[in-house]
């Protein structure tokens, strides 16, 4: 056996269900390639789940680790200077509305920010009721969990918090409404502000409208502008609080720095994760200043919270993002665009529709184009199969598992991403 499968077979034995599903094991990473334990290379295109926006193991990241674990690391009971720093910058490059006016609460996953995001939200309106999306996810425990669409993450795990509304995001693709005098995003902003807006629909007493300004495991869909328009007009009409999460579609993917900004509207509350702390465990909920003031000292206490290697590495990656000799956001957008008219130029019958903003990019696979059956799960097995077998990394996504995504690095060399593309290609063609 190799040493990769004696891996795989080991961790079968040693750890509890849930994550780490793909065929392969990682053993040593940099930039957007990774190798196995026998020394196959692989090619990335997932970033651990659009985490590694400068690539794993950045020199400047593991320089900033080497720094700062040599002067400080844990502090808990007291404010450590570089988790203040990443407050102030967090601050200085938060999305207009939020923007030198916030404070932020640090987390360690996504899924925490978003619990803290409820907790908070509910405090400071003194409301109780949330409304998300079908297709949202947005974490896996109880109140993360509630708002996070999916029989595989709901099935079993029930009763869920009580006070959630789900309404429909406008997946054009797979909208179930007549589109033909309206779009899927007028469609679907109005219903919010119908249920926030009219009496007897119950949403009465609504603290949070929580979105993904691009929608990430639901299926990589990026709605128009309008959208998050319709939905800020319709929690200022009530009240309710506009929460935006940005754990996937921030930290530079869609090719500005938070993907809310492709709507300029203002947020309420902001959730980050993933690729802000890249290879180290970051997230957070940033709240306008007025809000935050209404948060009781004391009230939710989180040991580990901006550890302060984190916070040096979420530093070294905003820099690198921001470093305009390397111009990543600008590098994504275009990018972005140049990969998605390459695989329309396949000209597969397996793609229904390539999507996205930057390099969050969800290409729909389907049975029939014309009828957009999702491709069927053998198919899509053999697909994954195939590019697996050929050195590059892929997951899939959305409602029925046939979205794949391709999220690298922003730093990946272009090279390395059309070569990969290619070999995704020839998948499809082998199908
Ligand atoms: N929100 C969104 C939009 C996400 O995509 C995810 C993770 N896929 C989460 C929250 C939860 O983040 P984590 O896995 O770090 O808990």
């Amino acid at each position: 056996k190799s040493a990769a499968a004696l891996e795989q077979s080991a961790q079968t034995e040693s750890m509890a269900r849930g994550g780490g599903r793909m065929p392969m094991v990682m053993d040593r990473a940099l930039g957007a390639t990774f190798k196995d334990p026998d020394g196959n290379t692989f090619i990335d295109l997932s970033a651990g789940v659009g985490v590694s926006s400068v690539g794993r193991c950045h020199p400047r990241v593991v320089a900033a680790i080497r720094a700062q674990s040599e002067s400080l690391m844990h502090s808990m009971e007291v404010n450590s200077t570089k988790r203040t720093e990443l407050a102030a910058k967090i601050s200085e490059i938060a999305p207009d509305g939020l923007r030198g006016n916030c404070i932020t609460y640090f987390a360690q996953s996504g899924s925490d920010a978003l619990e803290a995001a409820v907790k908070f939200a509910r405090r400071v309106t003194g409301r109780h009721q949330i409304i998300a999306f079908h297709g949202a996810y947005h974490g896996i425990w109880h109140a993360s969990g509630s708002l996070t669409t999916g029989t595989n993450y709901r099935k079993g795990f029930g009763p869920f918090m009580a006070g959630v509304i789900h309404a429909p995001y406008p997946y054009a693709y797979r909208f179930p409404f007549d589109t033909t005098h309206k779009s899927a995003e007028q469609i679907a902003g109005e219903y919010v502000d119908y249920l926030l807006n009219t009496p007897y629909t119950a949403a009465d007493d609504v603290a949070a409208v929580i979105v993904e300004p691009v929608q990430g495991e639901g299926g990589y869909v990026p709605p128009s502008p309008e959208f998050l328009q319709l939905l800020r007009k319709a929690c200022d009409k009530s009240g309710a609080l506009l929460i935006v999460d940005e754990v996937q579609a921030g930290a530079g993917r869609t090719g500005k720095m938070w993907a809310v900004e492709h709507s300029s509207v203002k947020p309420d509350m902001m959730t980050f994760g993933k690729g802000v702390g890249g290879d180290v465990p970051m997230a957070g909920l940033v709240m306008r200043k007025d809000l935050a003031a209404k948060i009781p000292d004391g009230c939710a206490p989180n040991t580990f919270a901006a550890n302060s290697v984190s916070a040096a590495v979420a530093l070294t990656n905003i820099a690198i993002l921001q470093d305009p000799a390397l111009d990543l956001l600008n590098r994504a957008r275009t990018m972005g665009e140049e990969v998605q008219e390459y695989i329309r130029g396949f000209d597969s019958p397996w793609v229904g529709e390539v999507r996205g903003r930057g390099l969050m990019i969800g290409i729909e696979l389907v049975e029939n184009r014309a009828t957009r059956e999702p491709l069927n799960g053998a198919r899509l097995g053999q697909l994954m199969n195939y590019v697996t077998s050929h050195g590059v990394l892929m997951i899939p996504c959305g409602r029925y598992t046939n979205v794949m995504r391709v999220m690298p690095s922003l730093t990946i060399p272009r090279k390395l991403l059309f070569k990969a593309l290619d070999v995704f290609g020839e998948g499809l063609r082998s199908l």
